[in-house]
This record gives structure tokens, sequence and C-alpha cells, in this order.
């Protein structure tokens, strides 16, 4: 044997083409054991806590509070006496400064915020690194731009701050949700008191360490945690404005609360949003999107492309190329670089998932889920497609929030916008075609606060965000993300 086959003979033989663990370093982030509420700048020692997990291992993190009625009080009056004591009669130029420092402090801790945002989420390192994490800080740089030109924004208007912003988020994008709401509210001048979801508070508990670092005056930024409940104390108290982000559920719960009290209100609810493919697309690219609008973050997106409307001629075509692509989906681990899918957020969600699921097979739509590996421990649901589906079934209709696709055909343009607007919501759509009249002429008809051309799931901070019926009512993002944390003469 000569000492090159000597070398070769040493070198293990790859017995496959799986992808080796490419784990992200957890020791970046440090997790307290224990978590209060942050308040005037400062940690409440909680009364009652609970304990968050990551849903990929359940293990338990950290020690969160439940916010008392009490406790909640106290995040408002803190967050009362920063709008009164300095806070709203600052220059817009000197509230800018702020904002650009937390928008580059975002970047700088970019890492760690990734990592703790999977851990506590379930959501692949791949999305929280180069999705999540720069468009929070794209949002409060975007913000900050405002902070200054608010006479311009809304020329002879005389905007004026509301007061106090009592701010509700979710838990499919924590960070993300934390600065659609705070960037535009503190651009305008108010203080808030947010909340984070019961199952994801972590982020936004490091976001206190952020803001303390930017040197922001106590009270101009509160974090409360807790469940719904704690969100309810928020809507009932003396807070000015409540912005909530969630199911359609609560949201009406909401607005009945609120109704009668002079609080504004904006609701940013569910979806069930449209994906439509014409004969005539890119199919490949097509089919990237379809994989990506529902595929992406397990499905937990208020704005997935959960219902695929494919022209009927094309339907085999993309349905076999769907299913392939399906295949090389890798499921697992949130901190492996490689992984596409990562876990279910809750065990509840999960529930709902199966639920939905089981409500499909039993109506008679086919499924289907690629080959794959779960690991044992937390929760996870392989990527779902179903087809034969018909309008009426459940699974068309409900919002699954989870990593399921129903397809459906369609003839005709007409035909597409009738089945697509066939929904209580009205979130978003995509259109997938290479006639840009035809384009025009769907979005025209689609009621979705947000069409998509030849993309889906792009995000940007200039761009309003927003539905339709039960969808909700008000826009983040824009200019037009400025106005409901403004009062006009
Ligand atoms: P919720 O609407 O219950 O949660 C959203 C936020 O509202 C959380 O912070 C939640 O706290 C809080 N909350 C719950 N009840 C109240 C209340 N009565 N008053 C004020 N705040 C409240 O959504 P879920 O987490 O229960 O998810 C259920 C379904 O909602 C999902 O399956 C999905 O279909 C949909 N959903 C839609 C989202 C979207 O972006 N459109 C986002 C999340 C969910 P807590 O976390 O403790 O429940």
């Amino acid at each position: 044997m000569t000492e090159l086959e000597k070398k070769q003979a040493q070198v293990p033989v790859p017995s496959g083409w799986d992808y080796a663990p490419a784990p992200e370093a957890r020791d970046i982030v440090r997790i307290e054991e224990r978590y209060g509420h942050f308040v005037g700048g400062e940690w409440l020692e909680p009364r009652e806590t609970y304990t968050t997990i990551s849903p990929a291992s359940e293990e338990p993190l950290a020690e969160v509070g439940q916010a008392t009625p009490d406790e909640v009080g106290r995040a408002i009056e803190a967050a009362r006496t920063a709008f009164e004591n300095g806070w709203s009669a600052l220059p817009g130029s000197e509230r800018a400064k702020y904002l650009f420092r937390i928008a580059r402090i975002l970047q700088e801790r970019s890492r760690e915020l990734a990592v703790l945002e999977s851990l506590n989420g379930g959501k692949p390192i791949k999305e929280s690194r180069d999705v999540d994490l720069p468009l929070a800080a794209a949002h409060f740089f975007y913000y900050a731009g405002w902070a200054d030109k608010l006479e311009y924004a809304f020329p002879n208007r005389h905007p004026r701050p509301v007061g106090v912003a009592g701010q509700i988020i979710p838990w499919n994008f924590p960070l993300l949700m934390l600065a659609w709401k705070i960037a535009p509210a503190l651009a305008a001048g108010n203080t808030v008191v947010l909340k984070p979801a019961e199952t994801t508070p972590l982020t936004a508990l490091l976001f206190c360490d952020v803001v303390r670092q930017a040197e922001l005056p106590p009270g101009v930024v509160n974090i409360v945690t807790g469940d719904g409940r704690a969100g309810a104390e928020i809507v009932k108290g003396a807070v000015d404005k409540v912005a909530f982000t969630g199911s359609t559920e609560v949201g009406k719960a909401i607005q009945r609360e609120v109704a009668g009290t002079g609080k504004r209100l904006t609701l940013e609810l569910g979806g069930k949003a449209a994906n439509i493919v014409f004969d005539d697309c890119a199919l490949d690219q097509a089919v990237e999107g379809i994989v990506n609008g529902i595929y992406f973050n397990q499905g937990h997106v208020c704005c997935a492309g959960s219902r695929l409307f494919v022209q009927e001629s094309i339907y085999e075509d993309v349905v076999k190329k769907l299913k392939r692509r399906m295949g090389t989906l890798r499921v697992g681990d949130p901190l492996d670089k490689n992984t596409d899918v990562g876990a279910i957020n809750s065990r509840a969600q999960l529930e709902k998932i199966r639920e939905l699921v089981a409500s499909g097979e039993e109506e008679g739509a086919e499924v289907y889920q690629p080959p794959c590996r779960l690991p044992e421990r937390g929760y996870w649901f392989a990527p779902t497609v179903f087809t034969d589906v018909a309008q009426s079934y459940r699974i068309a209709q409900e919002e699954i929030f989870g990593p399921v696709l129903s397809v459906l055909t369609f003839r005709t343009p007409a035909e597409a916008v009738e089945k697509a607007n066939n929904t209580p919501y009205g979130l978003s759509a995509g259109i997938w075609t290479e006639k840009g009249s035809r384009i025009l002429w769907m979005a025209e008809r689609l009621r979705a606060g947000v069409v998509w051309a030849n993309t889906y799931n792009r995000f940007d901070p200039a761009s309003p965000f927003g539905g339709y019926k039960e969808s909700g009512f008000g826009r983040e993002g824009g200019r037009h993300g400025l106005e409901p944390y403004l009062e006009f003469d």
C-alpha cells in the first residue's frame, strides 16, 4: 500500500449525505434563575412566578413573574410618571438618539438575543439570526428617523403623543413584535407597558438590559410578564392606548373591554392567507415561496400562506415538486444552524395542530408528511401538506398556526379571487405569475392587507402591515404605524 493509499484508508468514508450537527454555542447567553418585572427602570420582585421552558427539550430555563393586578398598576404608574416628567416633552431629535442607540445595541448583541430567542421559543437559529434580529434592529433604526420629523410626516395636523401605551404581544416573533410595538410608540413620544407571551418572555426581559444600556430614562419602557390575566389587567388599566397582536378571539374580548372607554386600540389578529400559483409562474421559484410561506417559523406566522391555490393545469407538477422539496427540510434542534423547521412553541399549540390535522383527515383530505425523525423530547410536528381539500373543511377555514398546508385548485383568476376571499380573515396573500397586469388585477381584488407578488413573507419596517375583517385593524410599520400613537388637532 502506498503512503497515499494508507492515508486514504484512514479517512472515514461518508455513509450518506446527512448534515453533520452544527450547533450554535449557548454560552453567549446568561439566563438568570429568576426574573422580576421591569418597572420604572428597576427590577420589581414578583409576588408570583412560573417556570419558562425550552419547547425543544422541555428543559426549565428560568422562573419568571406572573404579574398581579397591583404589579401591572405599578408599571402603568411608572409609565405615566415618565411620560409626564420629561419624555413626552423631549425634542424629537433627543428621542431619536435613544432609539438609534437601542438599534445599535440590538445589532451588537444580536447573537446573544438570537440564541435566547431560539432557546425559549423553539424557532431555528438561522431564522432568529437572519430574520428576527436584523428586522428588530431595523425597526428601531427606521422609527428613530421619524422621531424628529413628525410634523413632516403629518403636515398641518400638529401631532402629539397619546400617553401610555399598553402593548400585548404573542409568542411567534417575541423580540420582533416587541420592536414593532415599542419603536413607533417611543418615536411618537409615548411611554409603554409591554407584556410578552407567557411562553416566550426571555428576550423581552433581556431587552430591559438593552434599555438600561441605552440609558433610556426610567419608566419609558416597562415590561411585565405573565399569562393572559396580566394582559387583561393592562387592557383594563389606566392606559391611553392598547396595541394587541394575537388570536382573533382574545382580540374581540379586548375590543369589548375597551369599547366606550376612549382608549385607542389597534388589533393585529389571525390570518388564513391564500398563496395563489398561476400556470405561467416560475415554478421552482414558486415552490420555494410556498415552502417559505408555510414552513417558515413552523407556520407560527399570522400571515402564513396556509391555503395554497394552484391553477388546475399545473396541479400535479406543483404537488410533486412540493413533496420533493418538503423531503429536504431538516426538522430538529432549533440551535442547529442547519435546521429549517424547529420546535412547536408549546404543548397547547401542538395539541391544537394535532386536533386540526385529525379533523382534516376525518373530513376526507389526503395527508402527506415527508419521512423525518422527530426528537423524542419536546414539541414537534412534521411539515404536512393536505391535498383533496374542500373549501368547507376546517383545515381550509381555521388558522392552524403550524406547519400544515392545505392545497386547493382554481381555473380562472376570478375563481382564485373568489376562493381566496372566502375566509373571515384578510391579512395577506401571495400571487405567482409572470404577468404584471395580472398581479395588479388580483391585488386590487384580494381583500388582504398585504399582497406579495412572486415572493412571500417579506418584511420591511417602511412598509405598513395589518389586516381586514377578522384579521384586525390599524397598521404597524411605515409612517402609518406612527398614527395610532399620535393625537392630532
Ligand atoms: P392569544 O391571543 O391568547 O395570545 C396573545 C397574547 O395575548 C399573549 O401575550 C397572551 O398571553 C395575551 N392574552 C391572552 N388572553 C388575554 C386577555 N384576555 N386579555 C389580554 N391579553 C391576553 O394567543 P395564544 O397564544 O393563545 O394562541 C392561540 C391561537 O391564536 C394560535 O393558535 C393562533 O391561531 C393565534 N395566534 C395568532 C397570532 C398572530 O400573530 N396573529 C399570534 C399568536 C397566536 P399568554 O401568552 O399568557 O396567553
